[in-house]
């Protein structure tokens, strides 16, 4: 039998195991089954396809990605992202640079530094007026710092610490599984038992293809999921998890030595990470989720200027301003609704209407066409589509998914059927995904 598929075209496409649509217990509010969301699993999603994904509302958690309907969910979680050449550091964020800098180098290399290699004139006069964000994260990188030879000791002026930073691979290591216990049960104050090397896996070493294969060797952009890594005096104490995507770095967790919480890890990985995405040139930073209604999440606020997803227009609008004033009053705003009900008020009575009789129903047993889950493709859009000839993998090779008994009589809408499985998994995914994706099912 030939393929339908060659090894190119295989490697180059995504894979999707589709869950379904599920209420689950919400985690900011502690509601039971607070929050809605469309669920599919995967451990094949190319860089490029989840950033298609991302700029659609989704997230990953591991090899589990979801899109959460937020018009259905307690606490909308909303995708931000920032322009990373316009962010502006506030003060605090420069602060926190600054002194971690002042904690590496110490006072005594500073001191020293200063006689044996002072700064001109015009370099003190820019660091007054202007603060450089690139070189202030990278200043006291080990490889970085000017090491004169001294000439009281006869020895090379050393800074108080060695700090070295690296982006490598998701793999495990013992290092990185010991300090996130640690942080785990610190920090979070979770029980040492929650967490074993293989849930430390599937949470943060199991995502998206990475590439190229050797970094060392190659000047190719880095894509995939890569673990930035801290290290003081040889010792890793963080690490920053992270999707590098064609036109975005995507913070995806960051765990820490307890020990050293005073310096802010989480404002010192996220200016890090911003700098990143100016100098590879990756457009965007995006800092996961924003929830409004949680006080943990608004500082992620404070990295400015942020920009929301519109969930059903997929634009992106700045969240001060209009945006946050009416997030303030409802948890559900979608500003081109918002804008399209402005101009005829018979779309807004009926955009009314359809909401009102929305709120009693189970939405768990319905179809997601009948749900109107924002963002998501109409049964019409999907039958636009030619989902007849979507690539099925069954036990590891390819088929179209007509080459399956039955498959013409199937009903599209019925939820319950294999048609409808798959043409629910097509409207979240969105039409660019749905091009270069496979589905697996029955194995
Ligand atoms: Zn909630």
């Amino acid at each position: 039998m030939v393929s339908i598929v060659d090894a190119e075209q295989a490697r180059n496409l995504s894979l999707f195991r589709p869950l379904g649509y599920q209420r689950n217990s919400c985690g900011y509010c502690k509601s039971d089954d607070g929050s809605a969301s469309y669920y599919t699993s995967s451990v094949s999603v190319r860089p490029a396809h989840y950033e298609a994904l991302v700029n659609r509302g989704w997230r990953r958690s591991g090899t589990l990605y979801y899109k959460q309907n937020l018009q259905r969910s307690c606490c909308p979680h909303y995708t931000m992202r920032l322009e990373a050449v316009d962010f502006k550091p506030r003060k605090d964020q420069r602060k926190a640079v600054n002194r971690w800098n002042k904690f590496v180098l110490g006072p005594e290399y500073i001191r020293r530094a200063a006689y044996l290699c002072p700064k001109t004139r015009e370099e003190k006069k820019s660091r007054k007026s202007h603060f450089d964000l690139l070189g202030a994260v990278h200043e006291a990188e080990y490889s970085n710092v000017k090491r004169p030879i001294d000439p009281k000791t006869k020895k090379y002026l050393e800074p108080a610490h060695r700090f070295e930073v690296n982006l490598e691979g998701d793999s495990l290591s013992q290092a990185k599984f010991d300090l996130f216990r640690k942080y785990q049960t610190t920090v979070h104050k979770e029980d040492v038992s929650k967490w074993q090397t293989k849930d430390f896996k599937r949470f943060l070493c199991s995502g998206l293809t990475r590439s190229p294969a050797d970094p060392k060797k190659s000047d190719e952009k880095k894509l995939g999921s890569w673990h930035q890594c801290y290290r003081l005096d040889g010792k890793l104490i963080a690490v920053a998890v992270l999707d590098l995507m064609p036109n975005g770095v995507s913070s995806v967790y960051i765990f820490y030595d307890p020990d050293y919480e005073q310096w802010e890890f989480g404002k010192l990985s996220a200016m890090r990470e911003i700098a990143l995405a100016v100098e590879a040139q990756y457009p965007y930073y995006y800092m996961g989720y924003y929830i409004h209604t949680c006080q943990k999440m608004r500082y992620k606020g404070t990295f400015k200027p942020q920009y929301i997803l519109d969930p059903e227009s997929y634009a992106w609008d700045p969240l001060d301003g209009e945006l946050a004033q009416k997030l303030d009053t409802r948890p559900y705003v979608s500003l081109s609704r918002d804008r399209q009900a402005a101009t005829t008020t018979t779309t807004a009575e009926k955009m009314s209407e359809s909401d009102s009789a929305d709120a009693e129903i189970n939405d768990e047993d319905m179809s997601l066409f009948d749900l109107h889950m924002p963002g998501v493709l109409t049964l019409d859009e999907v039958k636009a589509l030619d989902l007849d000839h979507w690539l099925l993998l069954v036990h590891g090779s390819f088929v179209h998914m007509i080459d399956l008994v039955g498959w013409e009589r199937m009903p599209m809408d019925n939820p319950q059927s294999v048609k409808g499985i798959v043409a629910e998994l097509a409207a979240v995914l969105g039409p660019e995904v749905f091009k270069q994706s496979a589905v697996v099912l029955f194995d």
